[in-house]
C-alpha cells in the first residue's frame, strides 16, 4: 500500500481505550495498527535441504556446508520431514489450517548471503494459514485475540559480518538452516500487545521443542509493520521497521513509531511507506530503504523439489501431531490461574520457567499427598519467594531440594509445627551455609535429614505449648526490668526490643503474633 491508496476498513475494529494513543500536544485520539512478521530457525539435526549439521552454536565459519547449501550447479535439495513437522505443530496448537498439498518457490534476487542467487520458501501454497494466539495481559483484561494470516517454511540466508574492516566476511553454516516465518493480520495496537506476542511464539515454539528462538542470538527476528491513523478501522501509510534484537526493542521501537508518526501528520507532513531501522542506544527507528514489491523476487516453482501431499505422510497425521503437543503454555496458565488460584507473576514464572514448573507440578501431583487449596498456597508461595531466591544465589539452576522433603516441610508449616522463619532456616540448612562475609556456600546432597530431623534436631519445632512459652517470656522479663519500666512508660520501641529477645532464645521457632499477645499479657 502506498500513500496514494485507497483506505481499507479493517474487520475487526473493537479497539480498547489502552490500544489508542492520544496525542500530547493536540489532545487528539490516533489508532496505532501493528502486524508482525516473525522468522524463527527452526530445532532439527540436519538443514532445510541438505544433510549438513543445524547448529547454531558452531563458531568456526563455513563448517557445516555441502554443494547443495553452497549453490552449487547440479545438486538436487531434499526437504526435511522433521522441519515440516515442527511446522505442522505450530499450526495444530494454534488451530490453524493445515494445507494438504503445498509446494516451494524460488524467490530470486542477488546477495552475497544467497549463493544460490535465490532462496527456496512457499509464497503460494504456505504449510499453515489463519489461527489465532490469544495474549492474556493478566490482571483480568480480556485476552486480545492476535490473528495469524499463514506460517511458511523457507532456508535461513548465511549471515554477513561488516565489523572487520572495510570488507565483508560471509558465514554460510547458516544458509540453509529451516526458517519458519509467521505473519499476523494487522490486528495489534499496542507495544505491550505486540511484545507478549512474540514472547508467547517464542514460548511456544519451546514448548514444543521446535525452535529455540533465542533474539539475542537471531534465532528468532521479529519485524514490525506499523501505521497510525486518525479514524478508527482504518489504516495510514505503513512503515516497516527491521533487525529488533529483544523482545524490549520490539516494543520500544513501536511506541517510538506512534509518536513519530503522530508528529508527522500534526506537523501537515505525509508518513513515506520505507523501511527502518532501530537504534537501541538513542531508543529512536531511522530511514533505511524504500520498500521493494514481492513482484521484485520473479517467484516460481522450484523444480527440483516434489509437490507435497500432507495426508499421504503418516508421521504428519493430525492425531499423532496433537499427542505429540502436550499442555500448551497458554492452557498450562489458564489452568494455573483457575486451579490454583495463582497470582497472573506466579502462573508466568511457572508457565515460563521449566524447572520450576516441574517441580510445581510434582508437587501438587504427588501421590497421596492431599494438599488443601491453602497447603497448595503455602507451596507456591515458597516456591516463588524462598526457593526461587535460593536458585538466584546457587551457582546451578536446579532446585536442590528433593519434592518430598519439600512435601513433609509444607505439611509441618500447615500443622503450625514450624514458623515461617524456622521454613526459611531449613530451606537454608539444606541447600548450604552462609560462609564468612555473607557469602553463599552450597553443601550439596550434605544434608540428609528429613525437615522433621533438622527442626527437631536444631530446636525449630514451632513452641505452641503456652506454658512454656510464659515460662521463656517471663525468664527474659526478669533479665530485662529497665525495658520493661520503659515500654510501661511509653516507649513502645521496648516491646519490639523484648520481641526480638523472644525471637532470638526461641531461635524464631514461636508464632510472633502469639509471642506479643503473650508478652503484653504477662506485663501487663
Ligand atoms: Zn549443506
Amino acid at each position: 500500500m502506498t500513500q496514494t491508496d485507497p483506505v481499507i476498513k479493517t474487520q475487526n475494529s473493537s479497539i480498547l481505550p489502552e490500544n489508542t494513543y492520544v496525542s500530547p500536544n493536540t489532545g487528539k485520539t490516533y489508532y496505532p495498527v501493528v502486524g508482525l512478521e516473525i522468522h524463527a530457525e527452526l530445532r532439527t539435526n540436519s538443514k532445510m535441504f541438505c544433510s549438513c549439521k543445524n547448529d547454531p552454536d558452531e563458531e568456526k565459519p563455513n563448517t557445516n556446508i555441502c554443494a547443495i547449501c553452497m549453490g552449487h550447479p547440479g545438486t538436487l535439495p531434499v526437504i526435511n520431514k522433521e522441519a515440516v513437522k515442527h511446522v505442522i505443530k505450530v499450526g495444530t496448537a494454534i488451530g490453524a489450517s493445515i494445507a494438504d498439498y503445498t509446494e516451494w518457490d524460488r524467490k530470486n534476487y542477488f546477495y552475497p548471503d544467497i549463493p544460490k542467487g535465490y532462496q527456496i520458501t512457499q509464497f503460494a501454497f504456505p504449510l499453515i494459514t489463519n489461527g489465532v494466539i490469544n495474549i492474556d495481559l493478566g490482571g483480568g483484561l480480556p485476552l486480545q485475540p492476535v490473528k495469524i494470516t499463514r506460517i511458511h517454511l523457507e532456508e535461513d540466508t548465511a549471515s554477513s559480518s561488516h565489523t572487520k574492516g572495510d570488507f565483508s566476511l560471509v558465514d554460510f553454516n547458516r544458509a540453509g538452516v529451516p526458517l519458519m516465518e509467521l505473519v499476523t493480520e494487522p490486528v495489534i495496537h499496542s507495544a505491550k500487545v505486540a511484545g507478549a506476542f512474540a514472547r508467547e511464539l517464542q514460548l511456544l515454539l519451546r514448548y514444543l521443542n521446535a525452535g529455540n528462538a533465542n533474539m539475542e542470538k537471531g534465532e528468532m527476528r521479529v519485524e514490525v509493520n506499523i501505521s497510525v491513523s486518525t479514524e478508527q478501522g482504518v489504516f495510514g501509510t505503513k512503515a516497516e521497521i527491521k533487525n529488533l534484537n529483544s523482545f524490549r526493542s520490539v516494543e520500544r521501537s513501536i511506541e517510538f513509531e506512534i509518536r513519530r508518526h503522530v508528529d508527522v501528520i500534526e506537523e501537515g507532513g505525509k508518513i513515506v511507506q520505507e523501511t527502518r531501522g532501530f537504534d537501541e542506544t538513542t531508543g529512536k527507528t531511522f530511514s533505511q530503504r524504500a520498500k521493494e514489491n514481492s513482484n521484485d523476487y520473479r517467484y516460481f516453482p522450484d523444480p527440483d523439489l516434489p509437490k507435497i501431499f500432507i495426508s499421504e505422510i503418516p508421521e504428519l497425521a493430525p492425531d499423532r501431531i496433537k499427542t505429540e503437543i502436550g499442555e500448551l503454555p497458554w492452557e498450562k496458565r489458564a489452568r494455573y490461574k483457575k486451579d490454583f488460584g495463582m497470582k497472573d507473576e506466579d502462573a508466568e514464572m511457572f508457565v515460563q520457567n521449566d524447572t520450576f514448573r516441574k517441580f510445581f507440578d510434582s508437587f501438587v501431583g504427588a501421590e497421596n499427598a492431599n494438599h488443601s487449596p491453602e497447603k497448595i498456597k503455602v507451596g507456591i508461595n515458597y516456591i516463588t519467594s524462598d526457593i526461587a531466591g535460593l536458585v538466584k544465589k546457587s551457582s546451578k539452576t536446579d532446585i536442590l531440594i528433593s519434592v518430598p522433603f519439600f512435601i513433609e516441610m509444607i505439611d509441618m508449616i500447615d500443622k503450625g509445627e514450624l514458623s515461617s522463619r524456622a521454613a526459611k532456616d531449613i530451606l537454608f540448612k539444606y541447600w548450604g551455609t552462609q560462609a564468612e562475609g555473607g557469602a553463599f556456600v552450597e553443601n550439596i546432597n550434605d544434608e540428609t535429614r528429613s525437615p522433621k530431623q533438622i527442626a527437631e534436631q536444631e530446636g525449630l519445632i514451632q513452641k505452641n505449648d503456652p506454658e512454656a512459652l510464659k515460662k521463656m517470656i517471663q525468664e527474659i522479663i526478669d533479665v530485662n526490668q529497665g525495658v520493661v519500666a520503659e515500654y510501661k512508660a511509653g516507649k513502645e520501641a521496648s516491646l519490639q526490643f523484648l520481641l526480638g529477645q523472644i525471637m532470638k532464645v526461641s531461635k524464631g521457632s514461636v508464632n510472633p503474633a502469639v509471642a506479643k499477645s503473650t508478652l503484653i499479657e504477662i506485663i501487663k
